[in-house]
């Protein structure tokens, strides 16, 4: 191949993947080999076709459907004629044989040899009963090649059940299963080419959103896929692949504007409006009442089709709507105008040195379409604002500047302090990379706040770290008893370290500290020259810091919303704390305990309480955020819109507001009605979708090749096998390229300078399960199952210790300098599907398909993330749904987010309701009464008390938890009953004087849930 010099990487890269695509087909088909030691059927799974098994015959059942797809004896390709019958093509059948030497063979140690091609044109005319074709002359020409015996035919069906005669041209093995000289039956290496038939290509059924995707499919492959080779030209081939490109963030006539930060900083309206008009432009241009009717002349739309595109373009221009005001907003109102610019200013600090320094058009887009909440935060409470792009598009940079503009808007408008948003992330999703970017964006807001004289005044911007479960400590005391941590505790303070560099210099010299004095575990940047120079860095990594301070962003796991029942000190997160200690850094007091008799979380303190610096009702916080809104399904779903209910409950009793809600989401099936059922709000996805499939205002594909998906139906051999020998041959190639640069890079067109780049880029392999045994199972048997030597495998699975997974992250990287050292092969489950961001990942081989689309999408997404990326499907033939999507790979892949399934959810499950109860009833006490009693509830004995005095009745209180969980509908009378039940039962057990209960969570049963992953993770729900 020709080598152009000064090759770009990319290139390089490309033709790369498409010279280990080749390698390994051919590893499965057995190209280019001579001979062989062991028999081909155990050994190649691409190419064979096994025998035909006759009726009579008795080989443990004829070929049914199932088996067929197994170990195919047939291949073909599925055409719709353009005209009526006679009909004449010319089918092209490609093979060749294996076959064994006897013992006296020339090789006793590699008997098997290859034949030659097999390469015969058979004329076809056939009438509407079809026929069989070409029997004699392919006997002949196997006999020619050196194998006597093997026989085949093409065999045309012609199928008329559908509206029009459809053919069905196969060819089909039906050599004997024995016979003289015959040694393998089978026939490798087959392919199948018809030419010289008129065609019509075949329609996709309608399905709702149809009229945005190319339904025609020019033909349809049997146990093959099939490829259009020249116009009327089908042939079959033996793997389907599909390429995809990256994005480009713009898709307009008009010049894209200058989003940069600085521009938007400095003079925002004038760039915006030039967004906005295009946005404008394109609606006009695609979705206006003209623009349909050409489109449903041009594509055949049915009326129902036209329907779904109408309802569409009402969502398109009710979301240029909202630009436009979120526009008009940032010119007319002056906090919003600064706050916006104030944003642009930080995100353009904590970007810098990262080779990015403006937005994508959709990010700005998202921005404008959500900012009315600030002027109008009741109003817009009702909706829940989504951002959905695909993984790697930047959702975590756009809702930071949302946030942002948030935190300065909130100290513009008089809240001198506490929580701007709770930005939730699902359990081990929150890795300390997104921990970090809160922290850089955060950071840069702080630098700028400084420098308004105006703000000055107000508490510094700052992050808290809020996770469940062993992350970081709850809280640090003095004697520590158990599980508790004290100053002292082994690995204390190192252990705690969350920023991985300082967000103010990027200086990686961090230093870990635990202040006595002020009782505080800080973060310090060690850098002389850091512009932060007020001491330990604005971060507490400490649950009951994070209360004592109430920074402007919470960023933790979603499971911690459950302390909201147990902990009274979590009031911070959605309302007002008590009071203020006089003491220097011991922040926020809270209700009296026996250990903070004066409120202050700080052990043996001795100050007084002070005056909170602001108004109650702004204590309460203006977004909760939630990443990955689509996991949050099942019965994790189910508990957390309990939680969330109860969340905007407790705001609304303590502040008289409600958050708004915003979050990000990779899928948009059933995304409404998800919505509604978790936080009884309203949905609003942005960007709507575009026109066409894959094309939108914000984003068209652009000619930078992005993954290729090669689907595979492995053939008479295991899932397993098909895997080991697919990795097998990665590995080699790698090799070979380690060992020989010169010959590979000549092979495969590439400039030598390249070479080493390419082994680490191409150098370590995933393999992908979606369930353990898959994972393990592919882990060992590549061990013991490979050709070549030393391949190095690890695992990340949710069984991988964390510190583990860090240190495997590590290490791919930062590979070790010597290619035998390094990670060859990353067994994963869906633990890699989120959150772990290495360029070097690039080839993967997924063993089956998820059982979710969105699954697919986001673990597919980990590789190629620079890179072309190259993945192997290794569908489970076998399986219907599997064989379903390997008929249909390319629309699979290119339409994905389609063949998203609907998100099981409710807030109806009775069982989960028994889990949830608790928390609500003991979080109203902590939160509502104690605080209203003005005094200390904390045991049974003066909750009973004040219950008594206060005339509190198990009828009121059922009434409110009904009330708050949304089950006061007529249809929900069971659980209105069990609610009752349950509150009676609770009020019984607080009167009973015998009680052992020595807490308030004690009174009752079950306990106030600990972590909303008290539920078996991802148990169906059933209302
Ligand atoms: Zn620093
Ligand atoms: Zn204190």
């Amino acid at each position: 191949m020709s080598v152009d010099k000064g090759q770009p990487l990319m290139e390089a890269c490309d033709r790369f993947v498409t010279w280990l695509d080749r390698r390994v087909v051919a590893a499965g088909r057995g190209d280019g080999l001579q001979r062989l030691e062991v028999a081909p059927s155990g050994t190649f799974w691409l190419g064979r076709l096994s025998r035909l098994v006759g009726k009579d015959e008795d080989a443990g059942g004829a070929n049914d459907d199932r088996s067929d797809r197994l170990d195919p004896c047939a291949i073909g390709i599925r055409l719709r004629p353009a005209e009526s019958s006679p009909w004449s093509m010319t089918v092209t059948v490609r093979a060749r044989a294996w076959v064994k030497d006897s013992k006296d063979g020339p090789e006793p140690d590699r008997p098997w040899w290859r034949t030659g091609l097999v390469e015969e044109k058979i004329p076809v005319v056939i009438g509407a009963s079809g026929g069989a074709f070409g029997a004699k002359q392919l006997q002949d020409a196997f006999s020619a090649v050196g194998a006597p015996g093997l026989s085949a035919e093409v065999c045309v069906e012609v199928e008329d059940w559908h509206k029009q005669p459809e053919l069905v041209v196969q060819l089909v093995n039906t050599s004997p299963k024995s016979g003289r000289g015959l040694t393998d039956p089978h026939l490798y290496e087959t392919q199948l080419e018809v030419a010289g038939l008129l065609t019509v290509p075949f329609e996709l059924e309608a399905l709702p959103d149809t009229f945005r995707y190319d339904r025609k499919v020019p033909a349809y492959g049997i146990n093959v896929g099939v490829e259009v080779v020249a116009p009327g030209v089908f042939r079959t081939t033996d793997t389907v692949s599909v390429q995809t490109f990256r994005p480009e963030y713009w898709n307009s006539d008009r010049p894209k504007p200058d989003l940069s930060f600085a521009r938007l900083a400095a003079d925002p309206i004038p760039v915006l409006t030039d967004l906005v008009d295009a946005l404008d432009e394109y609606d006009q241009k695609h979705w206006s009442v003209a623009a349909l009717d050409t489109r449903q002349l041009a594509d055949g739309w049915s009326d129902a089709m036209r329907a779904e595109a109408d309802r569409s373009a009402t969502l398109v221009f009710d979301e240029l709507a909202r630009l436009r005001a979120g526009l008009d907003l940032v010119r007319t109102h002056p906090e919003i105008r600064r706050s916006f610019q104030l944003m642009n200013e930080a995100i353009g600090l904590s970007a810098k040195g990262r080779g990015y320094h403006s937005w994508r058009a959709f990010q700005v887009g998202f921005l404008l379409s959500a900012i009315r909440f600030l002027a109008e935060p009741a109003e817009e409470a009702d909706h829940v604002d989504t951002v959905w792009f695909a993984t790697g598009g930047g959702k975590t940079e756009t809702y930071l500047g949302l946030l942002l503009t948030a935190a300065f808007f909130d100290r513009l408008t008089g809240k001198r302090t506490g929580v701007t948003a709770w930005s939730r992330f699902p359990l081990r999703l929150l890795s300390l990379q997104q921990t970090q970017r809160f922290a850089d964006a955060l950071a840069g807001a702080e630098l700028v706040r400084q420098q308004q004289a105006d703000l000055r005044r107000t508490a510094p911007f700052s992050l808290g770290f809020l996770v469940g479960q062993a992350g970081t400590p709850n809280k640090i005391v003095p004697k520590p008893e158990n599980d508790e941590t004290g100053p002292d505790s082994p690995g204390m303070p190192d252990k705690y370290q969350v920023l991985l560099q300082c967000p103010f210099c990027r200086d990686e010299r961090l230093t870990m500290k635990f202040d006595r004095k002020r009782w505080k575990l800080e973060h310090h940047c060690a850098n002389q020259a850091c512009p932060w120079k007020r001491g330990a860095l604005p971060i507490y990594v400490v649950d009951q810091e994070v209360f004592r301070f109430l920074p402007t962003v919470v960023v933790g796991t979603l499971d911690k919303a459950a302390s909201i029942g147990l902990q009274q000190a979590m009031r911070g997160l959605i309302g007002p704390p008590q009071q203020m200690c006089s003491e220097e850094w011991h922040g926020f007091t809270y209700s009296t305990r026996s250990k903070s008799p004066n409120g202050c979380l700080v052990p043996d303190c001795q100050g007084t309480l002070l005056e909170l610096p602001m108004p109650e009702k702004r204590f309460g916080p203006s977004l909760r955020l939630q990443d990955e809104l689509h996991l949050l399904r099942d019965s994790l779903g189910a508990v957390d819109s309990h939680y969330e209910s109860l969340l905007d409950h407790l705001q609304h009793k303590l502040c008289g507001t409600r958050a708004k809600i915003v979050a990000s989401s990779a899928t948009l099936t059933g995304y409404d009605h998800q919505v509604r059922i978790l936080y009884r709000r309203e949905g609003r996805v942005f960007p709507q979708p575009g026109p066409r499939a894959g094309e939108s205002f914000w984003s068209l594909p652009e000619d930078t090749k992005l993954r290729r998906f090669v689907a595979v139906a492995p053939r008479g051999v295991t899932l397993e096998h098909v895997s080991d020998r697919t990795l097998d041959a990665l590995q080699r190639c790698v090799r070979e390229m380690l060992d020989d640069p010169a010959k590979v890079c000549v092979e495969a067109g590439i400039d030598p300078s390249h070479a080493e780049e390419l082994i680490s880029i191409y150098g370590t392999d995933v393999v992908y399960g979606s369930t353990l045994y898959d994972v393990e199972a592919a882990g060992r048997s590549l061990g013991s199952n490979n050709t070549v030597d030393g391949i190095n495998v690890e695992q990340l699975t949710g069984q991988t210790d964390f510190d583990e997974v860090r240190d495997i992250l590590e290490r791919l990287e930062n590979p070790e300098e010597k290619f035998e050292d390094r990670i060859h092969v990353i067994a994963a489950s869906s633990m890699l599907s989120h959150g772990v961001d290495v360029n070097r990942l690039n080839t993967m081989v997924m063993l089956g398909l998820p059982l979710t689309t969105a699954e697919f999408i986001q673990t597919t997404a980990r590789v190629g993330r620079r890179y072309p990326g190259l993945v192997y499907v290794l569908h489970k033939i076998g399986r219907e749904r599997d064989a379903q999507t390997f008929r249909h790979f390319d629309k699979y892949v290119s339409q994905g987010d389609r063949f998203v399934d609907a998100i099981p959810i409710t807030r109806r499950s009775r069982r989960v309701l028994a889990l949830t109860m608790p928390g609500v009833v003991a979080a109203r006490v902590l939160m509502l009464k104690e605080p209203a009693s003005k005094q200390r509830l904390s045991t049974p004995a003066k909750l009973r008390q004040y219950a008594h005095d206060a005339g509190l009745t198990p009828a009121d209180e059922a009434a409110a938890v009904t009330e708050v969980l949304g089950l006061d509908g007529p249809e929900d009378s069971l659980h209105q009953q069990q609610i009752v039940e349950w509150v009676q039962e609770w009020f019984a057990d607080l009167h009973d004087t015998a009680s052992k209960a020595r807490f308030i969570g004690e009174i009752g049963s079950p306990s106030p849930m600990t972590s909303l992953r008290d539920v078996e993770a991802q148990a169906p729900i059933h209302d």
